[in-house]
């Protein structure tokens, strides 16, 4: 049986922090216990999430101080850890600076992991749709990886955290080629269920004290959980963060086609929980974005292009726009410009041609993208019971 652990932490206070992880990686939590997995003199991988270069207060990276503690359960292990991730927009270097994750790096001694060199791996032999995978260099180089994602919204996949994060293992404009590779979001899922059955980390761990709802995962609007959960396999914990955020994991794409799989720990009653009671965790209003949940029909690719071209959300600049051009400079399809008209400068998406993946309302530093519902979609959308 997958087993979930929980530990209530109220703040980023280092003690407390440092208290919660020591909880959730102690040998006498059941399912738990990093020295069964780490051993002295290996060498690993934490993997935050470093989606682009925010300060912690923003909420789109995982915390310093869950980073801080993890690296030191792992260096009193007596193993080697590195840190290392492939950013959405920016260097590692940089947005590891901005997020306080280089500070912790180099007051422990920690190398950070800049991700450049790629290398294409065989995929695990459940690969459904993928043969072989970008992968970063470190990310073979080590014996076991830590993953340390932050739990958040996404516009596309409805909620981010252990499956979601492995995709910065794979490398800087690779990802972006993916994305135009896998227009179809069952496709989409499909990859990160590959992927994450070949990057296989042997722990997870969770930064919920502080999470994002609404319009992430970059520009949402925080909201505190006061938990950090851990496990060993990915999508048991995610199921358990959907649960927080009020969703089954029926709701949540990558969640459902993993079912569809016949992985065992996306069913909520086969998981077992210790540690905090779940159910004074549970966030009855989470705002979560809404999802088309096509993924586990095998519709045709011109029923799925008119879905996405008049049901599933479009993105829309807006006012605030200052014309920075991460947009335009992340945009997989290549569909967004800095135009003149009317002797005016502006920001324009070719509509007609964008494939909905949300790079760019994921990137954009000044929430300056909005995703819309069209109206068709509006009129039939049930509500959610909250
Ligand atoms: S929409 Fe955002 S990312 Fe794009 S140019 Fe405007 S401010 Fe920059
Ligand atoms: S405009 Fe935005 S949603 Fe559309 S393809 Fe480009 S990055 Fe993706």
């Amino acid at each position: 049986m997958n087993q979930v652990m929980l530990a209530g932490c109220a703040s980023y206070d280092r003690a407390k922090v440092e208290a919660a992880v020591h909880r959730l990686v102690h040998p006498d939590m059941p399912g738990s216990g990093l020295a069964h997995l780490i051993k002295p003199g290996m060498k690993v991988l934490v993997k935050p999430n470093l989606l682009v270069g925010d300060t912690p207060e923003k909420g789109s990276t995982t915390h310093p101080e869950v980073v801080r503690a993890v690296l030191k359960e792992v260096l009193n292990l007596g193993a080697v850890p590195i840190v290392g991730d492939s950013p959405g927009f920016g260097s590692t270097a940089r947005v590891a600076e901005k997020a306080g994750i280089a500070q912790v790096c180099r007051e422990l001694g920690v190398k950070l992991a800049a991700f450049t060199e790629t290398v294409e791996v065989k995929t695990a032999p459940s690969a459904k749709v993928m043969k072989s995978f970008p992968l970063a260099k470190e990310v073979l180089e080590v014996d076991a990886i830590i993953n340390l994602p932050k739990m958040k919204t996404h516009g596309m996949a409805r909620l981010t955290g252990c499956v979601k994060n492995l995709y910065g293992c794979i490398t800087g404009v690779r990802k972006a080629e993916l994305h135009f590779r896998l227009q179809r979001t069952e496709m989409f899922m499909e990859m990160l269920i590959d992927l994450a059955d070949t990057v296989r980390p042997v722990f997870n761990i969770v930064d919920a004290i502080v999470a994002m709802e609404g319009s992430g995962p970059r520009n949402g609007d925080l909201r505190p959980v006061g938990l950090l959960l851990a496990g060993r396999d990915p999508f048991a914990v995610d199921t358990v963060i959907a649960r927080i955020m009020g969703l089954q994991a029926s709701e949540v794409p990558v969640l459902a086609l993993a079912k569809g799989r016949g992985k065992k720990g996306v069913n909520i009653e086969e998981i077992q929980l210790s540690g905090e009671d779940l159910n004074a965790y549970l966030v009855r209003d989470y705002r979560v974005p809404t999802a088309l949940l096509l993924v586990r029909l095998r519709v045709p690719d011109f029923v799925s292009k008119l879905v996405r071209r008049y049901v599933s959300p479009r993105p829309v600049i807006v006012d605030h726009c200052r014309q920075c051009g991460v947009c335009v400079r992340s945009c997989p399809a290549g569909i967004i410009s800095l135009t003149e008209h009317k002797g005016k400068s502006g920001v324009y998406i070719d509509d007609q041609k964008c494939i909905r993946c949300y790079c760019c309302q994921e990137l954009c530093p000044y929430n300056a993208i909005e995703l819309r519902v069209p109206l068709v979609r509006r009129l039939f959308q049930p509500r959610r019971k909250v």
